[in-house]
């Protein structure tokens, strides 16, 4: 196989890192922990992304799993531009944004209320001060390898590109903003219990991604959830569930839907928006009328429910709407493609692999055991991670360039695509040791 030709790219890296702190707007795009350096993007089509040099990849990251129905979705695109016509912005209501509420409203089950915002950090900080201040509570418990966003007091143990450069904890965040912040394992409940004994009156929430997907992917064990609200019912904590990638995803109703277990507070983002920056927090009518003008917890942003992101957030829902079939399509998809890479590491004989597939999202780690948590995610080797990465790249095939993400699957993966990857990956599993 030819080596791709990387001249544009390269030569955009190299003024990009000399403009932009790495070359890249948000750290989770740089390769480092692949031995490489990004490509950068002319285009993307459904599944597939090209880059300025003529590359062309599908594209298993899909913007970090903003998109469900791949990139540019003529409808999408149409909504978009149509919203733009009218104004960008307006810092004022729209109709756009009570339409997408009463959608929002209506997918995710015991939601009364929702909030926008333009990211799910913002909609992480958020819900950290709601819960402190509707409980009058002071910690937050969250996950180790669970990622909500880079507010200081989440920013504890935290996945994604925090686990990918192996930052322990971040300079800048003081000890005073992480001190009511208190982390246990993923899937442990027991060490959940024993370490809010001491403060079970303190506890103003347990955060929680009801699938862990900033971690490579990592399922929830049976039980865990159901526990988890036990543990929040016991102790008069709020339950909070990050489903800024399990939401939409999962179901249409998001996690709550899918495992029959009921969060307090929701954190959206990254499909609510259709590839647009929108994120939000919802909840009862008693806790989210907490936020201002209703009640005294403040809460602002000048774009929030900005008309051109809530038009391509509702479009992209609608859609979802439309389409009772997709869930159980693009699982399928996602099992089929785990189903192949388990077969073709199986007869290269050469790396072990766990793989898990759940509604839209995939993932795999080089481990003969199963992985279900953080510590365990972190033990499977970086090297031979990269070198899969890259070897896959070479082929024609974009997956996270880390360890640490999830494989986002959605409506414009065909069979086909499975069929190109499963191959490339054989390929690649025949060269690594
Ligand atoms: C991506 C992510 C966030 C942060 O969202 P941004 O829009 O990147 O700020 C928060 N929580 C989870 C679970 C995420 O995956």
């Amino acid at each position: 196989m030819s080596a791709r030709d990387h001249t544009r790219s390269d030569k955009l890296f190299a003024e990009a890192s000399g403009l932009m702190p790495g070359g890249v707007s948000s750290p989770v795009r740089a390769f480092s922990a692949v031995g490489s350096h990004p490509f950068f993007v002319e285009r993307a089509s459904g599944a597939t992304i090209t880059d300025v040099d003529g590359n062309q990849y599908i594209d298993l990251v899909q913007s970090w799993g903003a998109l469900l129905f791949g990139h540019a979705h003529p409808e999408i695109v149409r909504a978009v531009a149509d919203a733009a016509a009218r104004g960008t912005s307006f810092g004022t209501p729209s109709e756009l944004e009570v339409e997408m509420a009463r959608t929002v409203v209506g997918m995710i089950p015991n939601v009364e209320r929702v909030r926008f915002v333009s990211s799910g950090t913002e909609a992480g900080m958020s819900a950290a001060r709601l819960a402190r201040g509707a409980t009058g509570r002071t910690k937050l418990l969250k996950f180790t390898g669970c990622y909500h966003g880079h507010a200081d007091a989440l920013l504890v143990q935290a996945g994604s590109g925090v686990a990918t450069l192996g930052i322990p904890g971040t300079p800048g965040v003081t000890d005073g903003a992480t001190a009511d912040t208190i982390t246990c394992e993923y899937n442990d409940l027991d060490e959940v219990r024993s370490v809010v004994e001491p403060f079970s009156d303190q506890v103003a929430a347990i955060l929680v991604e009801p699938v862990a997907a900033n971690m490579g992917l990592v399922v929830p064990n049976d039980g865990y959830l159901e526990g988890l609200r036990a543990i929040a019912d016991e102790i008069g904590a709020l339950l909070v569930f990050d489903e800024v990638i399990t939401g939409f995803r999962l179901a249409a109703g998001g996690a709550q839907e899918r495992f029959q277990v009921r969060a307090d507070i929701v954190l959206l983002g990254k499909i609510i928006g259709g590839g647009l920056p929108v994120g939000a927090i919802a909840g009862s009518a008693e806790l989210l009328d907490q936020f201002a003008p209703t009640g005294p917890i403040y809460q602002a942003g000048t774009l929030s429910g900005n008309p051109v992101a809530m038009a391509a957030g509702l479009t992209n829902l609608q859609m979802i709407q439309a389409d009772p079939g997709i869930y159980d399509r693009v699982q399928e998809r996602a099992r089929s493609l785990v189903r192949g890479l388990i077969d073709a590491a199986d007869h290269a004989a050469t790396v072990p692999l766990y793989a898990a597939a759940i509604g839209g999202l995939a993932g795999f780690f080089f481990s003969e055991d199963e992985i279900i948590n953080y510590s365990q995610a972190a033990a499977t080797s970086e090297e031979t991670y990269a070198k899969f990465f890259r070897g896959m790249l070479e082929r024609g095939v974009y997956l996270p360039p880390s360890r640490f993400e999830a494989l986002f699957i959605g409506d414009a993966h065909t069979e086909d695509h499975v069929d190109h990857i499963v191959h490339a990956a054989a390929d690649v599993f025949a060269t690594l040791r």
